[in-house]
């Protein structure tokens, strides 16, 4: 590749390249779905400590510039939950926020790794307006990020996730929250939020398919691996969309290429919320295709799921470069686990370890339990256990917190190209 760019973007199918390019987010070429993955001419990450919070890994972000961010992934090696496990070397990438620690990822979850890392990769004289939808954390990042850099933003969540979306600081009018009513689920979001970034004017931010949100993503293994200086044996994670998997699978084969953390590739250990399980599903009986639910059934079971977070309908499973690709190239395995469960394990967590944690990382952290229950991690093997968000409600002992108000509401019914149009252009 030409030395002077500092990436290029590669096609995990045909291999095609490109230069970088903060718009692509898809292949030319005619053929199957594919990912675009970054391919960075530093091969050995240099860390810059004068950058502020995450873009100290800028060598690995698909970006030119970097914004203003206090945030990053925090590693350390867990006493209590590992000793309470029987494991030696059990490491936790804490994403959210723990003052003790030096966590201050304000949003409390990763997802706000992700929205710098887009949002940086958009250049600063772009005119366009970045159009996310989201479930939850996602969104509470991008409008918080957005809000803080003034940055305009079209936000499509559905109704239930509302009271996901706050912030310590407030939120700046550039900032517009649309909303999918009545029984809309984050799939309607998607469905409405891609009418939009379609019409003039908008931009979509693109998914797993955005290279900056998996390279974002994938920084708490980038932490991780400098800290423990060797790539760990497994690697823990609850998915939705699968993405935050990939972009742990990716961070891994950079550090192949790398060279000074060992030749390891991660088990993969990814895990879904009971009963909403596509990828688990799939996974477990060999196939690479999600096995369809009707709509009903869909939203029946993600109704019933406490971590909200990760029930998205179309995971980015069996494209080229997905999760199914990276789960088979490590041997991986993908685990289920009921609301009692994650629950019961949150409570564990905090009392072992001192600091709160989400639905989604409970349902992580009992993959953990299930896999060490099964017999099937040594006790000197190391593992990285991944709490993609934590700490809010320390969060709401150390801050007052202001909540965003829609300024659109849709009902499922009513997303529709035309009447989208006419809504938005009022
Ligand atoms: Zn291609």
């Amino acid at each position: 590749m030409n030395p002077q760019l500092k990436y290029i973007l590669r096609c995990t199918l045909c291999g095609r390249e490109y230069t970088p390019d903060p718009f692509r987010l898809y292949c030319d070429e005619e053929h199957e779905p594919s990912l675009l993955r970054a391919v960075y001419s530093h091969k050995k990450l240099e860390i810059k400590e004068n950058l502020p919070g995450l873009f100290r890994f800028i060598d690995w972000l698909p970006v030119e510039r970097y914004l203003d961010a206090k945030g990053r992934p925090i590693t350390y090696q867990s006493k209590n939950l590992g000793h309470h496990l029987g494991l030696d070397n059990l490491f936790i990438s804490f994403n959210g926020y723990w003052p003790e620690r030096d966590a201050r990822i304000f949003t409390c979850s990763f997802k706000e790794l992700e929205a710098f890392s887009v949002l940086a990769r958009v250049p600063k004289n772009n005119q366009k307006t970045l159009v996310v939808a989201s479930a939850g954390n996602t969104g509470r990042a991008f409008a918080n990020i957005c809000s803080q850099h003034q940055i305009p933003l079209y936000l499509v969540i559905p109704e239930q996730s509302l009271s996901a979306m706050w912030s310590k600081d407030g939120f700046d009018p550039c900032v517009r929250l649309i909303v999918v009513g009545g029984n809309g689920d984050y799939f309607d979001a998607i469905r409405l939020a891609k009418i939009i970034s379609q019409l003039d004017g908008f931009f979509p931010e693109g998914g797993a398919a955005n290279v900056a949100r998996r390279d974002g993503m994938g920084l708490p293994v980038v932490d991780a691996v400098v800290t423990i200086r060797e790539i760990p044996d497994h690697y823990f994670q609850a998915v939705g969309s699968g993405t935050g998997g990939i972009s742990a699978y990716e961070a891994n084969l950079r550090f192949l290429e790398d060279g000074r953390f060992g030749n390891k590739k991660m088990k993969l250990n990814l895990a879904q919320n009971i009963p909403f399980t596509p990828i688990t599903d799939a996974w477990k009986s060999g196939s690479r295709e999600i096995t369809y639910l009707s709509e009903i059934e869909a939203k029946e079971r993600i109704n019933k799921a406490c971590a909200k977070v990760l029930t998205n309908r179309n995971p980015a499973y069996s494209l080229a470069g997905g999760v199914y690709e990276a789960l088979v190239d490590t041997h991986g395995e993908m685990y289920g686990v009921t609301n009692s469960e994650s629950e019961k394990t949150r409570v564990l967590f905090e009392e072992l370890e001192g600091i709160d944690i989400s639905p989604a990382s409970g349902v992580a952290t009992a993959a953990l339990i299930q896999a060490v229950e099964a017999g099937k991690i040594g006790k000197k093997e190391s593992i990285l256990l991944n709490i993609t968000s934590g700490g809010y409600k320390r969060m709401r002992q150390d801050y007052t917190l202001n909540y965003l108000k829609p300024d659109l509401v849709f009902t499922p019914q009513e997303i529709e190209t035309d009447l989208v149009k006419e809504r938005i252009d009022n």
